[in-house]
């Protein structure tokens, strides 16, 4: 493995997937590339195996970029990533 610890410990975390958002508050997350891009989730997931290649520097994830202040539009699929997901709503407790 070559990715940065960062980006491993991730992948780690989210059954082998990079997360599409942070866990508190649910602020998108971007995947910033070697060449300096940005891409999202989806990409980085979809193309997971060449994140893991600096030879590959479109590809090979560096870093995370999480809680921006304007929409992201991902180099790859062009898709804007607005700054926050749809928040799913949370289940009441039942108990409660
Ligand atoms: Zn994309």
């Amino acid at each position: 493995m070559a990715r940065p610890e960062k980006i491993q410990s991730l992948i780690d975390a989210h059954e082998g997937k990079l997360p599409e958002h942070s866990g508190l508050g649910h602020y998108s997350v971007m995947y910033l590339c070697k060449d300096g891009g940005v891409i999202c989730a989806k990409c980085a997931n979809e193309n997971l195996k060449l994140t893991d290649d600096p030879d590959d520097p479109q590809w090979y994830i560096t870093d995370i970029v999480s809680e921006f202040e304007n929409p992201i539009d991902c180099d790859n699929c062009y898709e804007e990533v607005p700054v926050l997901w749809k928040v799913k709503p949370i289940k009441e407790n039942p108990n409660g």
